[in-house]
């Protein structure tokens, strides 16, 4: 990788004309991929769980990020779930003939990082590399479980949905999709074919949308107030959540008004907005954010990264004074902060420490405030440095809130997602410049080990399910709710299933949303196993109009990713997801 000054100017152009580049016009929204609403992978809050773990941590640092249970000894994970959390003792319990026993050996293990905004997936020719699988391997090595991606087109929601299908993404990505380029040119309605929360795998989820508010340091707008409120009323009807790029303060005037605007209409907006860099703003501003639940998505690399250029400093002299990158007032009046690191915007490969845009780096950055190279802070900026144990929920739950994933993701808490992080030192105890040297030993995602430091193997665990035959036990395992797209049709697909020794009975539901047109089939069907491990199954389906269809399906279980594939006899495979089981 290459070191040298040129990527900053490079890349400094960019935050100039927005922090993102645009790319080819999206394809109209009938070649689009159409809606699909696969399940919540899991529901959280279920206290209590029991049975045997297939891995369990023990003496270690536990940074929960729970306030109801912040810190903890050990952790048990069974499948992609965690199970338990408390001292030795209490985990221990969970210990089975097969369980992975590792012994932290003091480590400090957190939840997985959640970059909040950034564009590795998009973005990624700007630091020389040249396809999406060169992303994958340093991204799990700093530690991060979940990327928060700020302008995906169609073309690069295409990209990414291909590389998750191909078995390539590792890590969960919720996407942003642009309307508008970062000079305010409109790329029309294409995003009204999805829907905030649309989840197309337990690794792609649609977040929101994306608007670009101001370019050239918040001194061009690209919208009329008039037209901003009318846009806000009119997306908070639809239920989207919006990310809007805001630098300047007279921008954040413009933001904050028009949401005061749309509180009119909806008091209580459950839409969780998000105002992208908060650059500028004022005390009196963010105060207003507060009440109205908007979240600031902020770099915390800022504005260190910027130190030297003269157009901060032409920026600051415009601005109000104590405005510029004010984290510790947004944490003081409680508005919540979900970080990010904008990767590969200001991107340079650091000489010692840890990397540009890693969770550490930005934490290490958080407290001091320094900017790329060791560049020192202006003194006012040092007054807005926030606490180590602030950057770290910025990192982790207060971004898994700002994309309504808290109760999966964020937090090591039981019935959680098992995303977590074993670094070589605790952040909340290390000396300040120590921070910037934490290094990342092991990276779990959904209950896998994903990365793991080379020499450090005890750290990690073999994956659970290795070292397991695919299928331990055919008894009961078709039994449950499975759901998914049919990607063919965009309909979607509702299996529940009931297996009793060898054989299978079910109802077979076929939706699709919102288009009386194509009405769906739905009936019911029984099958049986077969001695290749998976079972065929016949339905009898009828349609609304009288229409009727036999139809037979192979069925394929797949513990290891918890999916059933469905194959309809002469069709293409159609890939079940477990729905939560109601405890
Ligand atoms: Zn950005």
């Amino acid at each position: 990788m290459k070191t040298n000054r040129k990527y900053v100017c490079n890349l400094l152009i960019v935050f100039l004309t927005a922090c993102n580049f645009t790319s080819s016009i999206p394809r109209s929204a009938t070649t689009a991929n159409p809606t699909s609403s696969l399940p919540q992978q899991n529901s959280a809050a279920s206290h209590g769980l029991t049975g045997n773990a297939d891995i369990i941590f023990t003496n270690g640092v536990i940074l929960t990020m729970d306030d109801a249970n912040p810190s903890a000894q050990a952790i048990a994970v069974q499948g992609n779930q965690i199970i338990a959390v408390g001292t030795n003792e209490e985990v221990l319990k969970h210990q089975g003939q097969n369980t992975l026993m590792v012994d932290l050996q003091r480590r400090t293990l957190v939840p997985g990082f959640i970059d909040s905004h950034q564009h590795r997936l998009g973005d990624f020719s700007a630091v020389g590399y040249t396809g999406l699988d060169q992303v994958v391997a340093p991204t799990l090595a700093q530690g991060w479980t979940t990327l928060v991606e700020l302008y995906v087109d169609q073309d690069r929601l295409d990209a990414l949905r291909a590389l998750d299908q191909s078995g390539r993404l590792p890590f969960r990505v919720n996407a942003y999709l642009p309307m508008n380029g970062p000079w305010g040119d409109s790329l029309g309605d294409w995003y009204k074919i999805y829907h905030t929360g649309q989840i197309y795998s337990p690794h792609v989820r649609i977040a929101g949308i994306k608007i670009f508010m101001d370019i050239r340091w918040g001194q061009t707008l690209h919208m009329t107030q008039a037209d901003l409120n009318a846009f806000i009323q009119q997306r908070n009807r639809e239920k989207w959540q919006l990310a809007i790029h805001t630098v300047g303060s007279q921008t954040h005037e413009m933001v904050i008004s028009a949401f005061e605007n749309a509180a009119r209409e909806d008091p209580v907006s459950p839409q969780r907005h998000r105002i992208e860099h908060v650059l500028s703003i004022t005390p009196e501003q963010i105060e207003r954010m507060k009440p109205l639940g908007l979240i600031a998505s902020a770099q915390l690399n800022m504005a260190g990264e910027l130190i030297g250029d003269p157009k901060l400093d032409e920026f600051i002299a415009r601005e109000p004074e104590g405005a510029l990158s004010p984290w510790r007032n947004i944490v003081d009046a409680g508005v919540i902060l979900a970080g990010g690191s904008d990767w590969p915007n200001y991107y340079v490969d650091e000489p010692a420490g840890a990397p540009f845009g890693s969770p550490a780096r930005l934490i290490f950055q958080a407290v001091t405030r320094e900017g790329n190279f060791g560049t020192l802070p202006y003194p006012g900026m040092l007054d807005q440095s926030i606490t180590a144990e602030q950057a770290l929920r910025a990192l982790t739950i207060n971004g898994a809130y700002a994309i309504f994933q808290e109760d999966s993701l964020g937090s090591l808490s039981v019935g959680k997602l098992a995303d977590m992080v074993i670094l070589s030192d605790n952040p909340l105890s290390v000396e300040t410049r120590q921070l910037n040297n934490i290094t990342v030993l092991m990276t779990m995602v959904d209950g896998k080990v994903e990365y793991c430091s080379p020499g450090l193997e005890v750290f990690c665990p073999e994956s659970p399910e290795t070292g397991l035959p695919a299928l331990p036990s055919l008894a009961e395992t078709f039994t449950g709710t499975w759901q998914g797209a049919d990607l063919d049709d965009g309909s979607e697909i509702i299996l529940t299933l009931r297996q009793t020794g060898n054989d299978l009975t079910g109802t077979f539901n076929d939706v699709y949303s919102g288009n009386a047109q194509t009405p769906g089939y739905a009936g019911a069907g029984s099958g049986f196993l077969t001695p290749s491990s998976s079972a065929q199954a016949t339905f009898d389906l009828r349609r609304p109009d009288g229409k009727t269809l036999v139809i037979q399906f192979v069925l394929t279980l797949s513990n290891q990713d918890n999916t059933l594939t469905l194959t309809p006899e002469g069709g293409k495979p159609i890939v079940l997801y477990r729905a939560p089981i109601s405890q």
